[in-house]
């Protein structure tokens, strides 16, 4: 018997998975903020911080199917949107107080995903010391690529992270330089939230966060997961 709703509630948001015909449910989205020393530095902060945190909602994924293309509406309100190509963790076991020495055993596996940001906004709301959720939190602002299982993922925490636009280099780091890794992030996190499964954690972007106008092809990828490949239309 079907529940008595006021409308049609909508369809959970999911991501396929490499190798698999179960699609992955996403609950929430966290991402981490400043968590490459050298995007702090261009982002006017140095030296290490506790990790900080915000979110997205659900319904702002963007799924990049394997092989296509996918499309990003330009936002409304700005004139400045950003890139930011991250590793997105996905969380298959929830928990609380999950220590870093225990984190894998959460991990469902890993995407390449892109944090969209409404930067003239968010920069707006940081003078204002406001929320940062119209430069962060919009709709279309999650781009995601397809999780491969943490099995077969290979060491994405040493792995090259890079995003080109129109085939032009714009970020080149590696995972390696994260400040506070996965398992240390999942440890922060699951101290301030419940984690849970269908969580999604994009753990922050390296430095040469930048400008796209529509037309743009962003192509990026972290080795060992596949690439995604997003046109801002
Ligand atoms: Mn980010």
């Amino acid at each position: 018997m079907s529940e008595n709703y006021a409308f049609t509630p909508p369809a959970t948001v999911s991501v396929p998975v490499v190798g698999s015909l179960e699609r992955f449910p996403v609950h929430r989205i966290y991402c981490v903020g400043r968590n490459y020393e050298e995007h702090a530095k261009e982002m006017g902060f140095t030296g290490r911080e506790p990790p900080f945190f915000f979110l997205k909602p659900a319904d702002a994924i963007v799924v990049a199917e394997p092989g296509q293309t996918a499309s990003t509406p330009y936002p409304t309100l700005t004139s400045n949107l950003h890139h930011e190509i991250e590793l997105v963790v996905a969380i298959g076991t929830g928990g609380k107080n999950i220590k870093a020495a225990d984190a894998a055993k959460h991990i469902h596996g890993y995407a390449v995903g892109l944090d969209m940001t409404r930067r003239d906004l968010q920069g707006e709301m940081k003078k204002l010391g406001r929320p940062w959720c119209i430069g962060k939190a919009y709709d279309h602002s999650a781009p995601i690529g397809p999780i491969t299982l943490a099995a077969n993922a290979g060491d994405v925490n040493n792995a090259p992270i890079w995003l080109q636009v129109n085939g032009a280099d714009r970020q080149r780091s590696n995972v390696n330089k994260l400040i506070w890794n996965v398992a240390e992030t999942i440890e922060h996190l699951s101290a301030a939230w419940e984690l849970q499964p269908g969580d999604l954690i994009y753990t922050g972007t390296p430095e040469g966060v930048n400008a796209v106008v529509r037309g743009d092809t962003m192509v990026g990828a972290v080795d060992g997961l596949t690439p995604i490949s997003v046109q801002v239309v």
